[in-house]
């Protein structure tokens, strides 16, 4: 466990910010393989993530809301619905997922030219 509430801040803000950036990523048609590498990557996020509680709890939450890796849309849904629960729970202001899609950027222009089109 990390002793320093404002280092697990940090490291939160940075891990949620990969992980909405990498959802928002994903092809929208992704083959069986990407499928698996997602699932896997979430699983073992959950056994990794370097605050143990923070890590026990999403694993609780990788079993109540299994990972949806059907299409961009489905799992970017997917990751706004986990962090609003960790939010509820650190009594954290609700985000609105509607809005997803606007937020996050790869800064890989190119792409993300395309997709404020
Ligand atoms: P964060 O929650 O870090 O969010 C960063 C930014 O993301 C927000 O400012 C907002 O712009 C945006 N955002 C907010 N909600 C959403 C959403 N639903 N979808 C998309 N974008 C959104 N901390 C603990 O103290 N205890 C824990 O058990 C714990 N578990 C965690 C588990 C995981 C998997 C992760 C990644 C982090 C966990 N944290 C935990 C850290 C915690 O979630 C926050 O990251 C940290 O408290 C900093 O909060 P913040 O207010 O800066 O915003």
């Amino acid at each position: 466990k990390l002793g320093n509430e404002t280092i697990k801040q940090e490291l939160g803000r940075a891990s949620w910010k990969l992980l909405h950036t990498m959802l928002a990523r994903f092809p929208e048609k992704p083959t069986m393989d990407e499928r698996e590498a997602l699932k896997s990557y979430l699983y073992l996020f959950g056994r990794l993530y370097p605050c143990g509680e923070c890590a026990t709890h999403f694993r609780l939450l990788l079993q109540k809301y299994p990972p949806q890796t059907s299409s961009r849309d489905a799992a970017s849904q997917w990751g706004c619905v986990v962090h609003n629960v960790v939010n509820e729970r650190l009594r954290k202001p609700i985000f609105d997922c509607g809005t997803i899609a606007d937020k996050y950027h790869c800064g890989c222009a190119e792409e993300d030219e395309k997709k404020r089109k």
